[in-house]
This record gives C-alpha cells, structure tokens and sequence, in this order.
C-alpha cells in the first residue's frame, strides 16, 4: 500500500456536559487512507462517526491525539485554509443548502480555493464544473435555484461541490444517505473510479453495510466513540460483530453474484433483548 496522505493516531474527542461533565465521543482512534483507497466508517447512531469526520476536517479540534494529512504527512494545524480546502474536501452530514444560489453557482463555488480573486472563474473552473454536474446526474438541474431542490438532488450537487475542488482527499459524511438504489451505484462507481484513475483516497461515512461490502477497501466499525473493529469489510462484517453493537439479528453470508459478504437483516430480535 502507499504512504498514506491522512493519518489519524489515538483521537479522543470530549463532549463538556454542564449536567453530566465531560463525555467521551471518540476514544483513541486510529487509521490511515492512503491514495487510490476507500475507507469507510459505520456504527450505530450517535457513535461518533460525524465528529470523527469534523475532526479529520479540522472543524473540531481533538482532546487527544494527532491528525497529519499530505505528502509528506503534516500536522493539519500546519495548513493555511486555502491550502488545505485545495488538498480536502468535506460534505457534512447536512448543509444549509437553503442559499439564494443556482445549482450551478453552487457546484462552482468548490473552485473558489483555486482562483486567485474569490469567484472569479476561469475556462477550466467552467469546463470542470460542468464535467461533475454530468457525473453526478445534476447537469439538467443547473439553472435551478438548490433551495427548489429535492432531498436527494441537493445532497448530489453538494457531492458535486466537492468534487469540484479537485481535492486529493474527500471526507464524506453518508453522502448516498438521499438516493435511491440507482444514484448510490452511480455516486459509489464514480468514487471507485476516481480512487483508481486520480488516486483519490476518500473517507466516506455510512449506514449501509451492504455498500460498505461492496466497495469499501478498509471498513472502520465505531461503537460508542471505539474502534469496535477495523479491516477489510470480510474481516468487520461478520454476523457475531455486528449483533454485539447493533442489537439486532444478521445473517452475514456470501454474495450470490461476486466475491464480497452479503448482509441481510433478520427481523428477529437476538435471544438477549
Ligand atoms: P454519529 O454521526 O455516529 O451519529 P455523532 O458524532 O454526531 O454521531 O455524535 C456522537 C455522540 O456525541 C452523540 O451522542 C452526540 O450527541 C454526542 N455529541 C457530539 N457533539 C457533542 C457536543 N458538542 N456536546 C455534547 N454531545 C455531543
Ligand atoms: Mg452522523
């Protein structure tokens, strides 16, 4: 595998509570991306998988703990913003997509950190712009305003926004969460392709585990703020694993079509609930 281009070592992030005082979020994670590779994060709700990406993102400052990003790896603190919205970009959880601008402003304001005089946009800036709105299935939206926009169709043109920016690493924070099951091969084929064509390494949250099988190079299970497992998604989705954190059943077999685990959620409850 190559040099990573993100590193985050023993991260511990606390909460201040005025009632219960101080919180554990996450505590002590660890793990790489590298070039060319998808990691994607899952876990149960609440446990902690946005705040990790807001601290990669460098919104959240760690209690404890290191996060270097580029080549040569550098302490984030390092980077000026414009240096590092040039090598990152982040799609929060949610946005406020409800902004007076067009669909197409929108996906154009990823360049921003590349233009010299704030959203003064060259050639390039409107060739690359119109290339990921085709990408991602919003080009026909373009003259919209985004606050018209469907659920679904606002998080793509986020998506896009990111792309945009060229980044050499994305964060994603469950960016097919919206789209049907059609959008979610197309989104996930485009990361696949960009990893391997431009090396891209991307850190993608998510609920969908059966994605995660599918496309995931490396899979990082979080539980109540802990790396619960951490590996390729055969080694993490196992029936055993996922009962003990999600508290429901699963059965965790081989899919019929490719080599990769299929899982499937039982209606039954686990003998202990
Ligand atoms: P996830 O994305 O996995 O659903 P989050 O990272 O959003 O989880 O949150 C993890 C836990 O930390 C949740 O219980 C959330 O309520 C809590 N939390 C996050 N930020 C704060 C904060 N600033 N103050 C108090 N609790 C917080
Ligand atoms: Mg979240």
């Amino acid at each position: 595998m190559s040099t990573p281009v993100l590193s985050a070592e023993c991260i511990t992030v606390l909460a201040r509570n005025r009632h219960q005082g101080a919180l554990t979020v996450l505590d002590g994670i660890s793990f790489t991306a590298a070039p060319g590779e998808l990691v994607m994060v899952a876990g149960p709700s609440g446990s902690g998988k946005s705040t990790l990406l807001r601290v990669l993102a460098g919104i959240v400052s760690p209690d404890a703990g290191k996060i270097q990003i580029g080549h040569p790896l550098q302490a984030l603190s390092m980077y000026t913003a414009r240096e590092r919205a040039r090598f990152m970009a982040f799609l929060p959880q949610e946005d406020n997509p409800e902004n007076p601008f067009s669909v197409q402003e929108t996906v154009m304001l990823g360049r921003s950190p590349w233009q010299p005089f704030y959203g003064i946009a060259c050639e390039q800036d409107r060739r690359l712009t119109q290339q990921v709105m085709v990408l991602l299935d919003v080009a026909q939206l373009a003259d919209r305003r985004v606050a018209s926009l469907s659920g679904g169709e606002k998080q793509r043109v986020l998506l896009a926004r990111a792309l945009c920016q060229t980044p050499q690493l994305l964060l994603l924070d469950e960016p097919t969460s919206a789209q049907d099951y059609g959008q979610q091969i197309r989104i996930m084929s485009t990361l696949i392709t960009l990893c391997t064509v431009q090396r891209l390494a991307v850190v993608m949250v998510t609920h969908d585990l059966n994605l995660a099988a599918m496309y995931a190079h490396r899979l990082l299970l979080l539980n109540q703020g802990r790396a619960a497992a951490y590996g390729t998604p055969r080694e993490v989705l196992t029936s055993t694993q996922l009962e003990a954190i999600y508290h429901c059943s699963f059965i965790v077999d081989e899919h019929p079509c490719a080599s990769m685990p299929r899982i499937t959620l039982s209606p039954l409850l686990p003998p202990s609930q």
